[in-house]
């Protein structure tokens, strides 16, 4: 998978201090692999990557979090601030607010003004109407109908009329005269961008004068709707985009290369056929779905903010002089601590997230060994090497454990001391090991 494959191409970046130009070269060419198989279009994936790699030369790597980690929050961040770093909202304060649909056939143009008169009206508490200006085709009032009346909204229409212009002009009067605050002006589509589609959809605009145009693109026809997107727009000159369809499996690259192209915000997302599943547009998802992780952006932030360098250096100082003890021990199990429960920070590593979900993690391991830890005497944590036979029994007791559990967690604590021996005698320590 593409998140595998992401991971795969940051291992590599493991133990090393500060990213440079020779350990993300490969990184850098699966994401930009990554981003053409989630249909981006390849020359803005190059651009793409060429800003990532910018961002991410030099870059200290935190002990906390991997380099590879680091690597995807960069590349996150730059994906998100590409679509818009924010949510775009409508600008729905004119009264009435007349919002034109203009999209291929198919696209999901009907279904959306559907769903747009709905939340417009539950969550903006909007008098919208609805306006059937798809004059080729007589179902497509029909549709509108159906919709309309499951949502509670009136739908404007004249089926005798083929003249889109006058009809949307006419709808405008009858809002004004009903108290229709928005008037959402479905129009025809063909199945091509074609002269007389383009012409008519332009001539609606200028008859009505929209605040919003919205430019209904369907997610699945991936590298196509760029091109789409790019004819609308010189005859439109659209105010936003809506995705719909993005209940398929699509990755929704096409997101990015569209907003990329015609540097418009996406507005709303389209969910399914249900009239609930219209969203408003978050660029943080967005880009979490494009990567095809998990909270993995979470997991690096809250490990930046916990983890200060300082403490990183007395530790590693400690553990070169074979110095780690119990205090050492029980700073550590605080700061892991410190950033949320052990299966919130499981879930949120990728390809783990599922898998942990339903099983019973619970942070009481962790308690048993800070209890332990805490029924030592000072001297004890300081000296691991004082703690007896008759000292265990004492803190076993005093821990609320068995003798058992407490020699189980000093041979536990002894060989991560041998260990870290270990590898202070290797010239290089830990990158020393690696290298050979
Ligand atoms: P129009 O020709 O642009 O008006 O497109 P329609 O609104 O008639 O939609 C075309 C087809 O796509 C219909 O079968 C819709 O039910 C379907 N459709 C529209 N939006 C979505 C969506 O978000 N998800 C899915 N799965 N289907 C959708
Ligand atoms: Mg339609």
């Amino acid at each position: 998978s593409l998140s595998e494959r992401l991971e795969g191409a940051f291992k590599q970046l493991k133990g090393e201090g500060r990213i440079s130009e020779i350990n993300i070269a490969t990184t850098v060419k699966e994401i930009r692999r990554a981003l053409v198989d989630a249909d981006v279009n390849y020359k803005i994936a190059k651009d793409f990557t060429d800003r990532v790699k910018d961002k991410a030369l030099g870059e200290k790597v935190l002990t906390a979090i991997s380099p590879g980690q680091l690597m995807v929050k960069i590349v996150k961040d730059e994906l998100v601030e590409l679509m818009g770093s924010t949510e775009s909202e409508l600008d729905i304060k004119t009264n009435p607010t007349v919002i034109l649909i203009a999209g291929l056939q198919g696209s999901g143009k009907t279904t959306f003004s559907g769903k747009l008169a709905n939340f417009l009206k539950s969550k903006k508490n909007k008098k919208p109407l609805l306006v059937a200006a798809d004059i080729y085709r007589p179902a497509a009032i029909d549709q509108l109908k159906v919709l309309g009346g499951q949502v509670g909204v009136e739908v404007y229409s004249e089926p005798e009329n083929k003249n889109a212009v006058e009809i949307a002009e006419n709808a405008i009067k009858h809002a004004k005269a009903q108290g229709n605050n928005i008037v959402i002006i479905d129009t025809a589509g063909r199945l091509a961008v074609d002269e007389v589609m383009m012409t008519e959809v332009s001539n609606v605009k200028k008859a009505v004068n929209p605040q919003e145009i919205l430019f209904v693109v369907d997610s699945m026809t991936g590298q196509d709707a760029v091109n789409t997107a790019k004819a609308f727009n010189e005859r439109l000159n659209f105010s936003g985009i809506v995705l719909t369809k993005l209940d398929g499996d699509t990755r929704g690259g096409a997101a990015l290369t569209i907003t990329y192209t015609v540097q418009k915000p996406i507005k709303f997302v389209s969910m399914g056929e249900k009239l609930d599943t219209l969203d408003v547009f978050y660029p943080e998802r967005m880009a979490q779905r494009i990567l095809g992780m998990g909270d993995i952006t979470t997991l690096v932030e809250r490990a930046q903010e916990q983890f200060n360098e300082e403490q990183a250096k007395k530790l590693e100082k400690k553990i070169r002089q074979n110095q780690f003890d119990f205090d050492d021990f029980k700073e550590q199990l605080a700061q892991i601590k410190k950033m949320g429960s052990i299966k919130d920070l499981l879930g949120m590593i990728p390809g783990v997230g599922k898998a942990v979900k339903d099983l019973d993690i619970s942070d009481d391991a962790f308690k048993g060994i800070e209890a332990m830890i805490n029924s030592m005497t000072p001297a004890e944590r300081g000296n691991p090497d004082l703690i007896d036979g008759s000292r265990r029994k004492r803190i076993a007791k005093g821990a609320g454990k068995e003798i058992q559990d407490v020699n189980q967690f000093m041979k536990q604590f002894e060989q991560m001391r041998q260990m870290m021996k270990m590898m202070n005698k290797i010239p290089g320590g830990a990158k020393g090991l690696k290298m050979r």
